[in-house]
């Protein structure tokens, strides 16, 4: 699908649902993909995007920032204690707070270094062993503590389970967010960015659907 293929879904979704236009925002997933798909993305003049590694992030976009200005960069990925320095200096948005010892760390790091990106954290709604994440049963004591240390807390980000109807995960972020008074939710990916988009989201991740499938290469 085209950038504008996506940007009017999302679109029509908005006002099919009464929501807002552009209340729901687009962040093209570039983690993996040739550098020729994210410059063609760029210049169409998107300026949103997400990685899930920091390694991967530092090699690419400190060059292409330079060279497309307003870029928002979003950490999708979970995010290694040893990390949270370069991770705040690279990018605007975190969205994988999930452990009291992350949280200490980037309170800490955040006077030190006087500035902070957006924190989000990420909800382990499917309550899946594998997989990063508050659980839902501990995540308003996770966001007290956060808010204890210093740390806003802008949003929620979940990433449901395989094969479970995700609108009812979506739902459940919601909910949650709603009752700790958090405003943004990144929730959807390119199989259902259409169903997030119904449930509230603020930002949908989309990959694949908007660059091609990822070529891992040989495994
Ligand atoms: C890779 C990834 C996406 C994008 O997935 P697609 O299915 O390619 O759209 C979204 N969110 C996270 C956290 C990811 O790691």
């Amino acid at each position: 699908m085209s950038l504008n293929d996506i940007l009017s879904r999302i679109r029509a979704e908005e006002i099919r649902t009464g929501r807002a236009p552009g209340s729901a925002k687009l962040i093209a997933v570039s983690k993996v993909q040739p550098i020729e798909r994210v410059e063609a993305v760029l210049e169409e003049g998107h300026r949103m995007f997400g990685e899930n590694k920091v390694q991967e992030a530092a090699g690419k976009w400190p060059a292409l920032r330079d060279r497309f200005p307003g870029v928002d960069l979003h950490l999708i990925g979970p995010l290694q204690t040893n990390k949270a320095r370069q991770a705040m200096e690279l990018f605007d948005v975190i969205q994988t707070i999930d452990r009291p010892k992350l949280a200490r760390t980037i309170a800490r790091l955040k006077d030190e270094l006087g500035h902070c990106p957006r924190l989000f954290i990420q909800v382990n709604t499917g309550e899946e062993e594998q997989k990063a994440g508050v659980s839902p049963a501990e995540v308003d004591d996770f966001i007290a503590e956060c808010r204890g240390l210093g740390l806003e807390i802008d949003g929620l980000m979940c990433i449901p389970p395989v094969g479970e109807e995700s609108s009812l995960h979506f739902a459940l972020l919601a909910k949650i967010a709603a009752r700790n008074g958090i405003e943004e939710l990144s929730m959807g990916m390119s199989d259902d960015f259409e169903k997030a988009v119904a449930q509230g989201a603020t930002y949908v991740r989309v990959g694949s659907a908007l660059f091609g499938a990822r070529d891992y290469g040989p495994v």
